[in-house]
């Protein structure tokens, strides 16, 4: 799927708790990654051997998989194996269920514009069953009250609650490379109460980009999470057991910062990455931070002074003089002029 909604399912843990984040992000571009790139082959993966376990016509992506090896194909297998175990228990109670892959579900009833796209849906009568493969192992990803769930969910109520007797709904993560497979089932009544309350009303706020800004783990998926300042102030806090605190802190000080410190690192890794970024793209965070720090008189030049942030190009004509006017370290002076050529 090309174009992304603005309110996906997939971001919705984020703009749900932080709603102006969704505009916020929009001003930045997707960089990518080496992991969701990986997510995605595992996705087409897993798509061809649900659909090859199923009986369906698939053409094989793996040769065009540029992360493709073994334990990837294993978890797709199991993928595979497990969704065709929840289509035969269905097939116990309803004689012919719906088995959809790669369902493009549309929820613009409850979140304007939103849609997303679910791995698997199976409808039987009685139960909508949900499923989401995820690759990733770094973090363990509950069903239990998760709202890409709940999304892909109304969108799939959406399709076919009037032609089949829905009245429960089951939505599992399964993610083999932690060895975890996460199920919630929820009253579809429930399903719809929330939809009408809760998420009505933040997806509104998120899509006019008002609402209360909010820090907390979703702010690793979230774009502007390198320059937020909300994100700072939250993380700066820390900064005041610099000055407030007495010799040695307490037990309880200590708690409260290693309560946060995992998010503290998160937080400094992303803002050096923006940095280095912009470095790379001609805008350097870093020689700004130079500038400002001219040497002078009796300060050891080499020391402050890493070569890169002197090339010519990195810096433009009004700056280098005005550094050079600030400049009270003659061998400063006398290198910065040779090697700019002022
Ligand atoms: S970094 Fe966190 S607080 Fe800032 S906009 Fe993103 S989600 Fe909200």
């Amino acid at each position: 799927m090309g174009k992304h909604a603005l309110l996906s399912a997939s971001s919705s843990h984020r703009w749900l708790n932080c709603p102006p984040s969704a505009r916020l992000c929009e001003k930045y571009e997707d960089t990518g990654s080496e992991y969701a790139q990986e997510g995605t082959d595992a996705h087409s993966l897993c798509e061809y051997k649900l659909k090859q376990a199923l009986g369906m016509d698939a053409a094989d992506p793996t040769e065009n998989l540029s992360f493709y090896n073994e334990e990837m194909e294993q978890c797709a297998l199991d993928y595979a194996a497990y969704v065709l175990e929840l289509v035969e228990d269905a097939k116990k109670t309803c004689k012919d269920p719906v088995v959809l892959i790669e369902q493009r579900l549309d929820f613009s009833r409850f979140v304007k514009d939103g849609f997303g796209t679910g791995d698997c849906v199976i409808i039987a009568d009685g139960t909508l069953d949900i499923v989401d493969y995820k690759h990733g192992k770094g973090v363990e990803v509950s069903a239990i009250e998760n709202p890409q769930m709940m999304l892909y969910a109304l969108g799939a109520l959406e399709l076919f609650d009037g032609i089949y007797d829905i009245d429960t709904v089951r939505m599992t993560i399964f993610q083999p490379r932690r060895e975890n497979v996460s199920v919630c089932v929820m009253a579809k009544d429930d399903l719809l109460q929330w939809a009408h309350n809760d998420l009505t009303y933040k997806a509104k706020l998120a899509y006019e980009g008002s609402g209360e800004f909010a820090c907390g783990d979703w702010c690793r998926f979230c774009k502007a999470k390198a320059v937020c300042r909300k994100r700072a102030e939250y993380n700066l806090e820390l900064a005041k057991y610099d000055f407030e605190m007495p010799d040695i802190l307490e037990d309880a000080e200590i708690a409260a910062i290693l309560d946060k410190v995992d998010e503290l690192t998160a937080w400094a890794a992303d803002v050096k990455e923006y940095a280095l970024r912009q470095a790379l793209s001609g805008t350097s965070i870093l020689a700004i931070k130079w500038w400002r720090d001219v040497p002078t008189a009796g300060t050891s030049a080499r020391r402050q002074w890493p070569t890169p942030f002197l090339r010519q190009d990195m810096i433009p004509m009004p700056k280098r003089c005005w550094v050079l006017r600030r400049c009270r370290s003659s061998w400063v002076k006398r290198s910065l002029t040779s090697c700019w050529a002022v």
